[in-house]
């Protein structure tokens, strides 16, 4: 037996400190016969922030879908914290797991989506409380508790009550962050959560953002074209072009200095 007190057992993956959050090992996604992402490796550390930008259709959604299990791997694997998402291998060959593995594993990660997604028939505070309580088997007074104190925070508590029809964009929003943050997410994923908002409604939804990525050490995999926001918040920014990276580096640098043109005239575009 190792003498060593922190030694930490290395076939249990997730107590290892040596797994990256997220690993993206040969994945590939095809839709129907178009190929999307092909042999796509990454890795995303614990507590990274990481902001993917490209060209539209380079894959940005498909990768944080994956990642949701809102989409099918067409090969490859998905690593969370060393445990297998949807496929593991075993004997050498690539196996499907059984839905109450993904599951275990998916309930570590949030999403906050362009259109909000919440609930109409819901008020807001409901909205927060279903999936503590119904996934995580939290009691409705705690996760009533727990909904009302991130309300605080992204500063809508005074309305809980309210249906989400009678809020503006970046409200809603701003309870969609609250939703997917009282799952307690280890790996929050943001796509082009602004995009759908009146501009003058942005501002407090990345402040809002910002504050979470200031407070906690929840890893993030962005994808905007505010690339400003993506500086404040990001370490890392890579830039993908048909489904393969084309780049990446921290923002300062790949803004400044990007390497290829393609990243040069997508940055020109946009900024
Ligand atoms: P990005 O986020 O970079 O704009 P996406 O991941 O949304 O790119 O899309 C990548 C490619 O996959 C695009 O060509 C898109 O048309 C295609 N695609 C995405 N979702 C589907 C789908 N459900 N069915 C068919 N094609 C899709």
């Amino acid at each position: 037996m190792p003498t060593d007190p922190d030694h930490r057992p290395t076939t249990d993956a997730r107590t290892s400190e040596e797994e990256p959050r997220v690993r993206f090992e040969d994945v590939h996604k095809k839709f129907g016969r178009t190929t999307v992402l092909e042999d796509l490796n990454f890795v995303v550390g614990r507590g990274e922030r990481v902001t993917l930008i490209g060209p539209s259709g380079s894959g940005k959604t498909t990768i944080l879908r994956l990642l949701m299990t809102l989409e099918t791997l067409t090969g490859g694997y998905i690593w969370v914290d060393g445990d297998p998402l949807t496929h593991d291998r075993r004997d050498g060959k690539r196996v499907e797991l059984r839905p109450k593995q993904v599951a275990e594993v998916r309930k570590r990660i949030g999403m906050v989506f362009q259109q909000f997604n919440l609930f109409p028939n819901m008020t807001v505070l409901q909205n927060i409380v279903e999936a503590p309580v119904h996934v995580l088997g939290q009691s409705r007074d705690q996760a009533a508790e727990n909904a009302l104190s991130l309300l605080d925070k992204v500063g809508l508590r005074d309305r809980a009550d309210a249906h989400p029809t009678e809020l503006s964009g970046g409200q809603q929003q701003r309870v969609a962050i609250a939703r997917a943050l009282a799952m307690d997410p280890e790996i929050l994923l943001l796509d082009e959560v602004t995009s759908a908002l009146d501009p003058e409604l942005v501002g407090d939804v990345l402040n809002v953002l910002k504050d979470v990525a200031a407070s906690t050490d929840i890893t993030m995999l962005i994808v905007t074209h505010e690339m400003q926001f993506a500086r404040d918040v990001s370490n890392r920014v890579m830039m993908f072009d048909s489904g393969r990276v084309l780049e990446e580096a921290p923002p300062e640098q790949l803004f400044s200095n990007p390497q290829h043109e393609r990243t040069q005239k997508f940055l020109e575009a946009v900024v």
